[in-house]
């Protein structure tokens, strides 16, 4: 069996903690490898070769440091199908939304670029007599980042890229279910000229993460994940005084207004609810129809819609998505199912019970539908994260505003109509974090940058654009006074002031 090992100063690292996890091929339900689990030993190696390989990268000027990002964009394209196939294997999109996933944290890479221009300072001449200030962002040292299952390659590049870029050293801790692409894109780092050791990747469980979050040598920590999780990661990561964003899990609305275009927008739901089976935190897994006659007749194409979905292994070109991820998360999102039923939700297409003929062991689910979905429900407050889709009716717009802004998550929302008053007023006072006007997954291009509120982020500075430049550096201002003549008369007892 294939072992997945640590991956520190530019070469594989087998672990010593003799603790190892398994990697399943979702489409077929069986182990394909184990990845190993990494305990503090190889954290302090990771941390120590990081921390020496920190200090020339950070010395190496920005437009050079660029070329690496240019270069590992040219590889990246260049290596799309093999990493493609590598992520559907381990994580059961299929290979067209693997492509979306790697295409995403490209556009992140080329947005660091641009990192010469986006480090530039800020000066001001003659802020007093003689006096010049300036301000510059220095990098933080070695800093690290944790993330999900559900874009292995993605969030990933999401944060070492501005990191790097910055002349930060970066250990990433990927998510212990997919591990390999993490790892593919370290190598290719490492072949587009990166220097060993300024990309770390270490293996591991919540007992790594713990481990990084209380280690004096890691200055930052960007977290992508659960809720709850994302929680105790922020608290523990400040206690021990380092800067944390940490992004958390989603409950995204998509609220329909009685003007909207119908087929565009049960066409935009369907493609948001089950693409990637729902497995997204940009998934759009609730649909609030404004008025009963828009509700009923929502309904109707929906039905139609779910049930011409096809389900497929990852390779299948004609799938709209493929397996979930794992057993063990399949039998949770069925215990939902029968928990709205339970409910008193009313479960239109069932997708229980579904198996794929000939991959009869893989982790696959049917779309399923509920209708008549209230805010009351566990089923409606909690994040199921998998194919299904709940309508919640709601009677006017302020309800349906109310709804998306007192749920715990405001990751991101989305509002089908014509009218562009209303979709003003609903972006202008809907309280979550990314927002979309016919537009079902808005999640922010390379140059702006993505975040939740509410329970949905933890933290200031959001993921990627000019957030993570922030995020992965700190201003050091410089005020200098050259007197003319060199000679210092004036002695204050006072602060100075600019008078
Ligand atoms: P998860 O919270 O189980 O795991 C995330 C990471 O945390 C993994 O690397 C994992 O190894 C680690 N981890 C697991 N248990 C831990 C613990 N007790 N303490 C510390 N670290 C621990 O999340 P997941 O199942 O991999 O991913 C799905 C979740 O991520 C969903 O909730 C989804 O909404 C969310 N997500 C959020 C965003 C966003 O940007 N807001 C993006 C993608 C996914």
């Amino acid at each position: 069996m294939r072992t997945i090992e640590h991956f520190i100063g530019g070469q594989a690292v087998a672990g010593t903690s003799g603790r190892h996890g398994e990697v399943f091929d979702p489409n077929i339900g069986q182990v394909q490898a184990r990845v190993a689990l990494a305990c503090c030993e190889e954290l302090e190696r990771a941390v120590a070769n990081a921390a020496e390989a920190q200090q020339a990268w950070a010395q190496t000027n920005p437009q050079r440091r660029a070329r690496v990002m240019f270069e590992f964009k040219r590889l990246l394209e260049a290596h799309m199908d093999e990493l493609a196939r590598l992520l559907s294997s381990e994580h059961g999109k299929v290979i067209a939304d693997s492509r979306g996933d790697i295409q995403r944290g490209l556009e992140v890479i080329e947005f660091s670029c641009g990192i010469p221009h986006l480090l530039k300072g800020e000066y001001t001449q003659g802020a007093g007599p003689g006096i010049d200030v300036y301000s510059a962002r220095q990098p933080l040292g070695v800093v690290a980042g944790v993330t999900p299952f559900n874009f292995p390659a993605m969030i990933p590049m999401w944060m070492f890229g501005p990191a790097i870029a910055c002349g930060n050293a970066f250990i990433l801790k990927p998510s212990e279910r997919d591990p390999s692409v993490p790892v593919r894109l370290a190598e290719l780092m490492i072949e587009a000229g990166l220097p060993p050791g300024v990309l770390n990747v270490v293996h591991g469980d919540k007992d790594i993460v713990e481990a990084i979050l209380r280690h004096p040598g890691i200055k930052a920590v960007s977290f992508v994940g659960s809720s709850d999780i994302a929680q105790s990661v922020y608290a523990l990561g400040a206690q021990h005084g380092k800067r944390v964003q940490a992004m958390g899990g989603a409950k995204n609305h998509g609220i329909v207004l009685p003007d909207a275009d119908l087929d565009q927008t049960v066409a935009d739901l369907i493609g948001a609810a089950y693409g990637s089976a729902g497995e997204r935190c940009m998934a759009l897994p609730v649909v609030v129809p404004v008025g009963e006659e828009i509700a009923d007749a929502l309904r109707e194409k929906l039905v139609a819609a779910v049930k011409g979905l096809r389900i497929g292994v990852s390779t299948d070109a004609q799938a709209h998505y493929g397996p979930v991820v794992t057993a063990a998360h399949r039998s949770k999102i069925e215990s939902y199912l029968q928990m709205g039923v339970d409910e008193g939700a009313e479960l239109v297409v069932d997708g229980r019970g579904f198996s794929l003929p000939g991959h009869e062991g893989g982790f696959f689910l049917g779309p399923s539908l509920f209708d008549r979905v209230t805010a009351d429900m566990k089923t409606y407050r909690e994040e199921i994260f998998g194919p299904v889709l709940q309508i919640v009716r709601a009677a006017t717009f302020e309800e349906a505003l109310a709804l998306a802004s007192r749920h715990q998550y405001g990751n991101g929302v989305a509002i089908f109509t014509r009218n562009g008053d209303a979709a003003r007023e609903f972006a202008d006072r809907v309280e979550v974090g990314m927002v979309g006007i016919n537009v079902p997954i808005p999640v922010p291009v390379a140059y702006h940058s993505f975040g939740g509120w509410k329970r949905s982020g933890f933290g200031d500075l959001n993921q990627y654009g000019q957030d993570g430049v922030r995020f992965f550096t700190r201003t050091k201002t410089v005020t200098q006074r050259w007197p003319k003549g060199g000679a210092v008369t004036d002695q204050s007892f006072v602060i100075p002031t600019m008078r």
